[in-house]
């Protein structure tokens, strides 16, 4: 729909009339804001501009002016627009534009100012007309589209931008050349990494010479990252400043501070008669960090932690004092961050110890060294079995039988826990046929996903491919684990795993504070309650009450309920006598291996617990 000109009241006679005198082509009539012409409304547009320009009449009444610069004019021309409407002044300019679509086109473009007399209101009227061709940039002197004023205007411009382009790099050489000189941190004025390492060197050297030891302090803020985050960049800076103003005030001038990162900062301080020099030091920088930063008005709580070691001439490798005194920062932090820990032989051990897991759980990986355990899982009406958990155990080549708790967080934290599933994952065909040739119905196997799992689709191809029947399958999820990653793949899996017919239970129930709401999204099939709630059930009435509400929650929403770390004939009782449907722990049997479970059937007949015809 193109307006006419009466169609707007808006519009008044008088414009009217000027405009057929001024132009000719693609026209639109702009109202503009009293106080700043750069700032329009288009209120009307001719047939001409929509089709140069392409949008509609609808598209552009009501539309900002800049509706009217594409992306593929020049800044020069914009900023000279901008300039020109502020000052009211009529101009017009060759300027390359695009149309709605996107498509480049040249256009010579003009501006009229034009007055209401009546109201005092301001209009612009904008004529466009397309030019076949670039314009002839030699004509214009280089500079398309303008009219002498206007080149030297934008000339003026390019030149400032050129200069100041120019200026920036220089800077920025400089800079650098300033930076590789410097000993400098050019924001706290201490030492900066270079140097540091510099300095290191030569306090070795003068180690292994004179035999003077020193101690390495390294210092780490615990929550530089959420001040930066929380309070902005400044704010961190001015923490920064503020931690290397208050290491310069503890130490003297024998002492060398540096900040070698972000939030870490090393001081090396010469090992002097008494060994209270050095604990005094990292006790008095984690005390000063407990007090509140401010923050213009706000203030916030930014603790350190410290690890310290020393370099004494006994050790063969000095240069190891840094990464030791690291160690000790570890250690530190994984003991609840805001203190400080001396480095010791056993950390040395143990960071062997773990590097040595680590390899040695490649390894594993590689030589498929992990195999599934069973643990039953016992229907608390019948007392007989209706499923096992599959657990997971190592074979060490040296360390016999190893459980989850030697590894798991290792493999997690170097992401081949999915790895590990998948290898105890391609056990169960053979297992659950093993089991069935005991002539024992084991309806369902329940094994542990990872998150990584979960978000792997091949868990999917996996069930399909093992040839196992879907509904054998539970698929045990840790509520913390679904509470963190929650994303599209793991949606995706647990919507598959469902359609196939596998069910999913929520493993460890009530220590991941999943909310009634999450629960609904997940909406699993089986509620596992984990064994803390359960253990103190026979002489805890709170532990009862709770248990009780768990119960009650799951049962509302439809899900079946299986009470872990059954240990005792009492807890079994109770847990029954509560509402839980299954029942599983060491009361009926720990993990064993596929075998001794298929004996332990073909000797009860799947029947573990007389116990609740007791009830
Ligand atoms: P979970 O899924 O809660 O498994 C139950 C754990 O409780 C098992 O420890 C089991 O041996 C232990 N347990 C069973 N009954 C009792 C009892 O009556 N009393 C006590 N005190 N403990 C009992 P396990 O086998 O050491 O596994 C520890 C955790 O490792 C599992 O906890 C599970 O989260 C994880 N896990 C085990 N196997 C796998 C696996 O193949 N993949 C993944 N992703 N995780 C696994
Ligand atoms: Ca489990
Ligand atoms: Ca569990």
């Amino acid at each position: 729909m193109t307006l006419t000109m009466q169609d707007n009241p808006l519009i008044p006679s008088q414009i009217l009339d000027q405009i057929t005198d001024k132009t000719c082509e693609g026209l639109a009539l702009a109202l503009a804001s009293d106080d700043d012409g750069a700032v329009m409304y288009l209120q009307w547009c001719n047939k001409a501009f929509t089709k140069i320009t392409g949008y509609q009449a609808k598209e552009v009444i009501g539309k900002r002016g800049t509706i009217l610069i594409g992306s593929s004019m020049d800044q020069g021309s914009h900023l000279i627009i901008i300039e020109k409407l502020m000052n009211w002044e009529q101009f017009s300019l060759k300027t390359q534009n695009n149309r709605k679509n996107g498509e480049q086109y040249w256009q010579k473009m003009s501006w009229t100012p034009l007055l209401d007399m009546a109201t005092g209101n301001r209009w612009w009227l904008c004529s466009l007309i397309e030019l076949e061709n670039r314009p002839d940039l030699q004509a214009e002197g280089k500079v398309p589209g303008l009219q002498r004023a206007d080149r030297d205007l934008l000339t003026g411009y390019v030149e400032k931008i050129e200069r100041l382009e120019k200026e920036n790099k220089r800077l920025h050489e400089l800079a650098k050349v300033v930076a590789k000189e410097s000993k400098e941190d050019s924001l706290t004025g201490l030492s900066n990494r270079r140097h540091f390492e510099v300095e290191l060197k030569s306090w070795i050297q003068d180690l292994q010479k004179t035999g003077r030891d020193f101690a390495v302090f390294y210092v780490d803020l615990d929550r530089f990252k959420s001040v930066n985050d929380t309070l902005g960049h400044d704010a961190g800076d001015r923490l920064l400043i503020s931690v290397a103003n208050m290491l310069r005030r503890l130490t003297s001038e024998a002492d060398l501070i540096a900040r070698i990162g972000g939030d870490e900062f090393v001081i090396l301080r010469p090992l002097g008669s008494s060994a209270l020099d050095i604990s005094s030091l990292a006790d008095a920088i984690v005390q000063e960090m407990h007090a509140p930063f401010a923050f213009e008005g706000k203030s916030t709580f930014c603790s350190a932690s410290v690890g310290v070691a020393i370099a004494n001439a006994q050790m063969e490798i000095p240069e190891q004092v840094v990464s030791d005194a690291d160690m000790a920062l570890y250690h530190a932090k994984s003991n609840g961050r805001g203190r400080w820990s001396f480095f010791t032989e056993e950390m040395h051990a143990e960071a062997i110890t773990t590097k040595r897991l680590v390899s040695d759980l490649l390894i594993a990986c590689e030589k498929r060294e992990f195999i599934p355990h069973f643990q039953p899982v016992i229907d608390a009406a019948t007392g007989k079995i209706a499923g096992a958990e599959v657990l997971a155990r190592w074979v060490h080549p040296t360390m016999g039988l190893l459980s989850p708790a030697s590894f798991l967080e290792t493999a997690t934290a170097m992401g081949i826990l999915k790895r590990i599933d998948e290898i105890i994952f391609s056990y169960l065909p053979d297992a659950l046929a093993l089991f069935d040739s005991a002539g024992v119905d084991v309806p369902r196997l329940s094994t542990n996903a990872s998150a990584g799992r979960l978000a792997d689709p091949s868990l999917i191809h996996d069930i399909r491919r093992s040839g196992v029947d879907p509904k054998r399958l539970i698929i045990e999820i840790l509520e913390s684990v679904y509470l963190e990653r929650i994303g599209d793949v793991v949606h995706w899996t647990l919507g598959e795993l469902k359609e196939m017919g596998v069910a999913i239970a929520l493993d460890d129930f009530g220590t991941g504070h999943a909310s009634v709401q999450g629960l609904l999204k997940i909406n699993p099939t089986v509620l596992k309650i984990d064994r803390q709630f359960i253990l103190p059930i026979v002489d805890d009435a709170t532990a009862r009450a709770l248990v009780t509400s768990i119960i009650g929650i799951g049962k509302s929403l439809g899900m079946k309920i299986v009470a872990e770390g059954v240990e005792t004939e009492d807890h079994a009782l109770f847990a029954t006598e509560m509402g839980c449907d299954f029942l599983q722990g060491f009361y009926f049997g720990r993990p064993m291996s596929s075998k001794d479970l298929h004996l332990k059937l073909t000797e009860n007949n799947g029947v573990f617990w007389s116990g609740h015809a007791l009830r």
